[in-house]
């Protein structure tokens, strides 16, 4: 018998299973790839996890990983209309570290390894649970189909968005899709912008530009409606390397920006729709979800990833208290997880609201409302806004 068994190593099982570890519980994750991913995905990470890193005894590395970013501009017709110091925010760590997430997976994969060796098994996928009086089996099958059987004092779903753990524990998502569609690639970075967050802001949508370690750029745009994008970019791509969705953004960007960029030195191209997902509760009994397995949210702000980290450190906080606690403390138990769960849905909440923001700043816009929007940039630029906004950029109090 585990004390816990955590379903799905992302970023957020990762996380939990390494700091219940480091805290001595016996964890066991089953994941169902067999191996680490190979797309760069989430590269934004902000103060608030910087710090939860540091705590986890992970920080050096994956700041060796980084490219640290201590502003965002943003440019108008080219000119810089604003600009946004993030050495301003009162942290430990005020900046905005770009890592890629392969990265930062591979940092947690291999401590997990040396902290515990046996602790994930990959090509395992899990398909259902049985509730037992103290204690859930977890029934799955391994990469050979094999018929494979786990028991824990606690399961945590962190298996993303369609998560197995979520249905299995009757907690109910609801599900908000926005009307935008997004493309995205890591291209080589011919600016001159160095370590600074760009964002474009042009009447036909935004767009943005991170730096990358490695001497590469992140670009994402807006997706425009009309009969101009091919037909494969109607439905999401997940992350892959296509020539198309590569040449498709060098000509949104050149058309936005008048910037050229070379879709030949493509490393990850992806076209993506976005959505809110969220829960009422992220369980209060023995089985329970993390990450965008109780909120997904939009990837415009990049703050999906972090959520996931800081449920993962407030969790790993509760769990080994429930598992200390004995036969008859079932009020107290329920009562921890319930304030874990309020405290992470709210900023989930938050989350989803600066995401929506940004999303706003960024859509295709007519004239009048274009211009109310530049309105907004200068205002920032004149101070009025800088520090709520550096603050709301950076996942401040999250
Ligand atoms: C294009 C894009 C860009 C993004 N950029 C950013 C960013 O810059 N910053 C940021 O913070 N966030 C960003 N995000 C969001 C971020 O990638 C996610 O929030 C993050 O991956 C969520 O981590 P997770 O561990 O909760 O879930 P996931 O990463 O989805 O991991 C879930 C894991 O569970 C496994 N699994 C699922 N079901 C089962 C099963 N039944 N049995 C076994 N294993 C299972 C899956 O294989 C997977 O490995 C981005 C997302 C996208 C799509």
């Amino acid at each position: 018998m585990h004390d816990v068994a955590v379903v799905g190593a992302g970023p957020s099982g990762l996380f939990l299973a390494l700091a219940l570890v480091r805290r001595g519980v016996d964890v066991v994750v089953l994941e169902r790839r067999g191996g680490p991913r190979v797309h760069s995905r989430a590269i934004g990470v902000h103060a608030p996890s910087l710090a939860a890193l540091e705590r986890l005894g992970v920080l050096d590395p994956v700041l060796a990983a980084g490219v640290r970013i201590d502003r965002g501009i943003v440019r108008i017709d080219g000119a810089v209309a604003a600009s946004l110091d993030f050495a301003a925010v009162p942290a430990p760590h005020p900046f905005v570290l770009s890592v890629p997430q392969v990265a930062t997976e591979r940092t947690l994969r291999g401590e997990l390894a040396t902290r515990a060796p046996d602790a994930l098994r990959g090509g395992v996928q899990v398909e259902r649970f049985e509730r037992r009086s103290g204690s859930v089996a977890v029934l799955g099958r391994t990469a050979r189909g094999d018929a494979l059987r786990v028991d824990a004092r606690y399961v945590v779903g962190a298996d993303g968005p369609l998560s197995t753990v979520r249905a299995a524990a009757r907690i109910r998502d609801t599900v908000h899709e926005y009307p935008y569609r997004y493309v995205m690639g890591d291209l080589v970075d011919g600016t001159d912008e160095g370590p600074v967050a760009v964002l474009h802001l042009h009447q036909q949508g935004i767009v943005e530009s991170f730096p990358l370690p490695g001497g590469k750029r992140r670009w994402v745009t807006h997706l425009p409606d009309s009969g101009t994008v091919a037909a494969a970019t109607r439905a999401d791509s997940g992350e892959t390397n296509d020539p198309a969705v590569a040449a498709l953004l060098s000509r949104l960007i050149r058309e936005r920006t008048g910037l050229t960029t070379d879709p030949g030195g493509a490393s990850m191209t992806s076209v993506f729709g976005v959505r809110r997902r969220s829960v009422p509760t992220m369980g209060d009994g023995r089985m329970l979800v993390i990450g965008d397995a109780a909120h997904e949210v939009s990837p415009i702000g990049g703050q999906g990833m972090n959520l996931g980290w800081l449920d993962a450190a407030a969790l790993a906080e509760v769990l080994p208290e429930l598992l200390a606690s004995g036969a008859g403390a079932e009020e107290r138990a329920s009562a921890l997880l319930r304030r874990f769960s309020r405290t992470r849905l709210r900023s989930a909440g938050r989350a989803a609201r600066v995401a929506e923001f940004n999303m706003a700043m960024g859509r295709p816009a007519a004239r009048p409302g274009f211009a109310i929007r530049t309105g907004v940039a200068r205002a920032a630029a004149a101070g009025v806004l800088q520090d709520r906004l550096a603050r709301m950029f950076t996942m401040h109090g999250l």
